[in-house]
């Protein structure tokens, strides 16, 4: 198959071919391409249980967001339609430089790029009924503008942060607080453990789970992320 950007590819488009989202990286005027935005579920015990489940009994598991649901910090946004529960989790970020499938855990470091802060934002709502009815997310998750996300700090400069506080303020008040040391899959095994599902790529962002906290956005709020050495997000809804 030929893609876009192969060198001899000549092919002239039907319609113009999408444009690249990319997420600035710290330090360097480079841009980082994103190919997908993958998304672990319940991956901090005390969210676990906030959203009503057992964290000892449940393997990792994964759902996406389209890679232009990747917006930058300090954006205003539309309130998403279609709910009235939006929510934020605000997350650590992987940014994937090298892919690869049936990567082993002790190698898996080697394929990050950086780390980033993002909100996987979510219809809460449409969330419920979709998992009542055993429905796809998609549509809770994966909505535009669903994955705000701060800049990119390399690991060249940051290494592999496996501990740090991570926390959201909204409208100026602490919502959610956490640790990374918290997190009940560590990176490198949630890595090596997607590569077995899918073939990873570079670009690829994956999104590590939320701590406990998570709660309703309303119109006009303004949502501040922090992850200790790895930065700052800030993002306000409309009225
Ligand atoms: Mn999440």
């Amino acid at each position: 198959m030929r893609r876009a950007g192969d060198g001899a590819s000549s092919t002239s488009y039907a319609i113009s071919p999408p444009v690249v989202t990319t997420v600035p990286v710290n330090g360097t005027d480079a841009a980082f391409p994103v190919a997908r935005v993958f998304c672990v579920g319940r991956n901090y015990a005390e969210h676990a249980i906030e959203m009503g489940h057992d964290p000892d009994r449940e393997p990792p598991f994964f759902f996406m967001k389209p890679a232009d649901a990747v917006v930058p910090t300090g954006s205003t946004l539309p309130f998403p339609s279609q709910t009235e529960e939006l929510h934020h989790e605000i997350e650590l970020v992987v940014a994937l430089g090298e892919g690869g499938a049936q990567i082993p855990e002790e190698k898996a470091l080697d394929h990050v790029f950086g780390y980033a802060v993002g909100l996987d934002m979510t219809r809460r709502d449409m969330q419920a009924v979709a998992k009542k009815a055993g429905r796809p997310w998609d549509m809770a998750k994966g909505f535009d503008q669903s994955a705000p996300t701060s800049p990119i700090c390399p690991a060249a400069r940051l290494g592999h942060p496996s501990a740090g506080a991570i926390w959201l303020r909204i409208n100026g008040e602490l919502r959610q607080e956490g640790d990374l040391d918290q997190q009940i899959w560590k990176v490198p095994e949630t890595i090596s453990y997607l590569s077995t599902l899918v073939e990873l790529r570079p670009g690829d962002l994956i999104m590590t789970g939320t701590p406990k906290g998570v709660g309703r956005v309303d119109r006009g709020d303004r949502l501040e992320g922090h992850v200790d050495g790895v930065g700052d997000l800030e993002i306000t809804y409309a009225d």
